[in-house]
């Protein structure tokens, strides 16, 4: 089997689940939609996934997120940006992304506006929280939320705020990462009950390739898959 049926495969794999899982909870076919987590690896595996529907692809660093737009310019892939985001690199999202999901306080919400302000463009944004307490997660505590939605709804209007995302907590015990799941469901309900104008969290993007099926349980809108399609990332050369 060449790479790229295998990659064709997987992905048609992913998505059967994605829609078995999508069903068995309750849930209308359909209303699950496949990130495909691209980090680490080269444009030649992002171009095999194109060839079978895939659009979007999640990156977690933006001079990855830089190099590759470059490189699949002639394609209409769509990048969106999951990682970490330091200010000084907010113009680089701003001029090559569609989305970030780790949106997750005022100074990087700030950057992205002013920049986004200069390229003329706008940009869809979730708000990462933080729902585990391990401390190498980023995310806002979620007793800023509102605060913050607030915020994006007066100071930000090239960000157009659209929900929230979460990474679960690390943890064999899948009741615990379920959790972090059930939370951040709570927290866009509880959100969304404040009605701030110009914000509505239909999304949720939450779920990666070991627990999707506890995130799809809990409501989840969008499961970012990385390994589960690509294989095993190796960071030495990075
Ligand atoms: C890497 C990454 C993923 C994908 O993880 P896999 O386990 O490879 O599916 C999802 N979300 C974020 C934020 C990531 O950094």
């Amino acid at each position: 089997m060449t790479q790229d049926s295998c990659i064709a495969t997987r992905i048609a794999q992913v998505r059967q689940r994605i829609e078995e899982l999508t069903l068995a909870a309750g849930r209308p076919s359909g209303s699950v939609q496949l990130l495909a987590v691209s980090k680490t690896f080269g444009v030649d595996a992002i171009r095999d996934a194109m060839a079978a529907g895939q659009i979007r692809f999640g990156e977690n660093k933006a001079q990855e997120i830089r190099e590759k737009s470059q490189e699949l310019a002639d394609t209409n892939v769509r990048w969106v940006m999951i990682g970490h985001l330091q200010t000084n690199k907010a113009r680089d999202i701003a001029r090559h992304a569609h989305e970030i999901q780790s949106l997750d306080r005022v100074e990087l919400a700030q950057a992205l506006e002013r920049r986004l302000q200069q390229e003329g463009r706008v940009l869809d944004a979730l708000v990462q929280v933080k729902t585990s307490s391990e401390p190498s997660k980023f995310g806002l505590d979620p007793a800023e939320l509102e605060d913050f939605l607030a915020y994006l709804s007066n100071e930000a209007p090239s960000l157009r705020v659209q929900g929230l995302m979460t990474m679960a907590v690390n943890d064999d015990d899948r009741e615990a990462v379920r959790a972090c799941f059930r939370r951040l469901r709570e927290l866009r309900d509880a959100a969304d009950r404040k009605a701030i104008p110009g914000i509505s969290l239909g999304r949720l993007s939450m779920g990666m390739s070991g627990d999707y099926d506890l995130a799809i349980a809990e409501g989840s809108t969008e499961v970012r898959i990385g390994s589960a399609i690509f294989g095993d990332r190796s960071y030495t050369s990075s």
